[in-house]
C-alpha cells in the first residue's frame, strides 16, 4: 500500500531561521502539496543550552510571510502532538527505557574529565565497541552498582550500543544509496539524566516514527546522522516504516568556496534571512529579504531553483507551477551557489507582473515614513507604474519616483553644466507661458504643443527638454517628460520651473 505523504520541517529555535532552512521548509511544503500530503512543523528544542527566545516566533512569521502553509504544528494542532519536543519528555523517557530493556542501549557514568583522559590516552578515541569495555558503564559494572549509583543521584547518560562491522544503507532520493560502515559511528548519547532530556538524535528519530513521517527532507549537513536514523529505527523494530531520505545540496557562497554564511551577506550586501532579526543577547541586527524590499513570491521562486531545476529553461514559476513541476529527480547533488543578483532579477520580474495598484499599496507606507503624504492611491499607482521598469526592490520604486512627491532641492551638477546655458532662464520663462496656455495636459497633446513651440523658435530640442526635466525632476532621469507632466499638477510643474530659474546659477 502506498504510504500517505507526511513530511516535517523540524527547526531548532537557536536563532533566526537561515535562508537555507527556509529552502528546506519550502521543498517539504512543495512536496507535501504535490502529493496531497501533510506538512508538519516540529520545534526541536531539547537543547536548552542553545535555546534563543523569539526564534520560534520568528520561524512562524517567516513561513507565514512566504506562504509556506503548515498543516500540523504547535499553533495548528493535530493528532500527533505535542509538536514541541520539550513537551514530549514522557514519550522520550519511555523510549529510552525500551532500548535499555532490550539491550540496545546502556547507561554510562563517565565524567567529562574521564572522557577527556581517555581522549588523551587513546589515539582517535571514540566511545564505541572498541572502547566501551574499558569505560564506566552498565556493560562493565555489576547491575546492583549501576542501580545504586542512579539511586544516589549520580549523573549518567544513555548511549546507543552500535554493533560494529555492519554496512548501513541509507536510501536517498537525491544522493542514491549511501553506505556507511557502522564501525565508524560512535555510541551516540541519546539521553542525559542531568536535564532529563533526550538528545537531538533520539527525539528527532522517535518523533519521525510516531508522527508517521514518510519522507525526511533536510539539508545535506544532516546526512551524517542518517545511518543512526536507520539503526535506531531497526533497534526499535520499526524497520518497515523507515522514512525515505532526501538530503538537499548545500547553499554555497556567491563567490569562492564553502557554505553560505551571514558574513557573505554582510560583505556583499544581501540578506541571508527571510525577515529582519535582532539578536536578543548582542542586539546585533541581521537584515531580512522582506524589509529589503523583496516580494515573497520572488524569494520562493528564487529559493526553489537553488538545488532544483524544472528540466528546461523556465525560470519564473509561481508556487502552483512549482508544485506541478517539482521532482527530486531534478535536484542536484552538487552544492548550489547563492546568486543574489539572480534574486534581484527575480524580484524585478515579480514587480513587473504586479498591477500598479498593488505596487502603490506597497509604496504608500514608505511615503508615509518619509512624510510625503496627501497623495491618492491612484496618483501613486500611476507614478510607480511609470518607473517600475527600473526597479528591482520595492524601495527602488520610491527612489525612482521620488520627484512625483517632493520637488527637487538640488540639481545634478553635471546636468546643469551640460544643459543650463545662459539663455536657459529666459527660455524656461517662455516655456511657462506655453504650458499655461495648454488646456489639455495629456501627454501627446502637451508634447505636440511644446515641440512645435521649440521648433518655431529654432531652439535646441535636446537642451530645452533636458533643462525642462532638470527643473521638474532635479536631474536628467525619469520616464517620458510629458507622461510626468500629464500626472503632476500643472501648477506644481510651473512652480518647479520658477524655482529652477531662481535657484540654478
Ligand atoms: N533540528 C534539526 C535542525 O535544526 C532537524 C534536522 C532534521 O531535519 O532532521 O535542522
Amino acid at each position: 500500500m502506498e504510504r500517505k505523504v507526511r513530511v516535517r520541517f523540524a527547526p531548532s529555535p537557536t536563532g533566526p531561521l537561515h535562508i537555507g532552512g527556509v529552502r528546506t521548509a519550502l521543498y517539504n511544503y512543495i512536496f507535501a502539496r504535490q502529493n496531497g500530503g501533510d506538512m508538519i512543523l516540529r520545534i526541536e528544542d531539547t537543547d536548552s543550552q542553545r535555546f534563543v527566545p523569539g526564534a520560534e516566533e520568528y520561524i512562524n512569521r517567516s513561513l507565514a510571510w512566504l506562504g509556506i502553509g503548515i498543516d500540523e504544528g504547535v499553533k495548528e494542532g493535530g493528532k500527533y502532538g505535542p509538536y514541541k519536543q520539550s513537551e514530549r519528555r514522557d514519550i522520550y523517557r519511555e523510549h529510552v527505557k525500551m532500548l535499555l530493556d532490550n539491550g540496545k542501549a546502556y547507561i554510562a557514568f563517565d565524567t567529562p574529565e574521564e572522557l577527556e583522559a581517555a581522549r588523551k590516552e587513546i589515539p582517535n578515541f571514540q566511545y564505541d565497541a572498541t572502547t566501551r569495555g574499558r569505560m564506566r558503564n552498565s556493560l562493565t559494572m555489576p547491575k546492583d552498582e549501576v542501580e545504586k549509583r542512579i539511586a544516589d543521584g549520580e549523573k549518567y547518560v544513555v548511549r546507543f550500543k552500535i554493533e560494529p562491522g555492519r554496512d548501513v544503507r541509507v536510501d536517498d532520493l537525491v544522493r542514491g544509496e549511501v553506505v556507511i560502515n557502522s564501525s565508524i559511528l560512535d555510541d551516540k548519547v541519546l539521553y542525559k539524566s542531568a536535564d532529563d532530556l533526550p538528545t537531538y538524535h533520539l527525539a528527532n528519530i522517535v518523533d519521525d516514527h510516531l508522527m508517521e513521517v514518510s519522507h525526511v527532507i533536510r539539508g545535506e549537513e544532516w546526512l551524517p546522522s542518517a545511518p543512526l536514523h536507520v539503526l535506531l529505527y531497526e533497534a526499535f523494530g520499526w524497520k518497515d516504516t523507515m522514512p525515505q531520505f532526501v538530503h538537499l545540496p548545500l547553499l554555497l557562497k556567491p563567490v569562492g568556496n564553502g557554505k553560505l554564511s551571514k558574513r557573505d551577506g554582510d560583505k556583499l550586501g544581501f540578506p541571508v534571512f527571510p525577515l529582519d532579526w535582532k539578536d536578543p543577547k548582542t542586539g546585533e541586527l541581521s537584515s531580512g529579504f522582506k524589509e529589503r524590499g523583496y516580494l515573497p513570491e520572488a524569494v520562493v521562486n528564487f529559493l526553489a531553483l537553488l538545488g532544483w531545476n524544472p528540466g528546461d529553461d523556465t525560470e519564473v514559476m509561481d508556487i502552483d507551477t512549482l508544485i506541478r513541476k517539482f521532482s527530486f529527480e531534478h535536484c542536484s547533488k552538487a552544492g548550489s551557489k547563492f546568486d543574489y543578483k539572480k534574486a534581484l532579477w527575480f524580484n524585478h520580474e515579480y514587480l513587473m507582473s504586479k498591477p500598479d495598484d498593488e505596487l502603490a499599496e506597497m509604496v504608500m507606507p514608505l511615503l508615509e515614513d518619509k512624510g510625503w503624504t496627501g497623495y491618492s492611491r491612484e496618483y501613486v499607482a500611476k507614478a510607480v507604474g511609470m518607473v517600475k521598469g527600473r526597479a528591482n526592490l520595492v524601495g527602488d520604486l520610491l527612489e525612482q519616483a521620488d520627484f512625483f512627491f517632493v520637488a527637487p532641492t538640488e540639481y545634478a551638477e553635471k546636468d546643469v553644466r551640460k544643459r543650463w546655458s545662459e539663455d536657459m532662464p529666459r527660455i524656461m520663462e517662455e516655456l511657462i507661458g506655453v504650458l499655461e496656455g495648454i488646456e489639455d495636459m495629456s501627454s501627446a497633446n502637451a508634447e505636440k504643443i511644446v515641440l512645435d513651440w521649440i521648433a518655431s523658435k529654432g531652439y535646441h530640442l535636446g537642451n530645452v527638454m533636458n533643462a525642462f526635466r532638470l527643473a521638474v525632476v532635479g536631474a536628467c532621469r525619469g520616464p517620458h517628460m510629458f507622461d510626468i507632466t500629464e500626472l503632476m499638477p500643472k501648477d506644481e510643474v510651473i512652480r518647479r520651473i520658477h524655482k529652477a530659474i531662481v535657484t540654478i546659477k
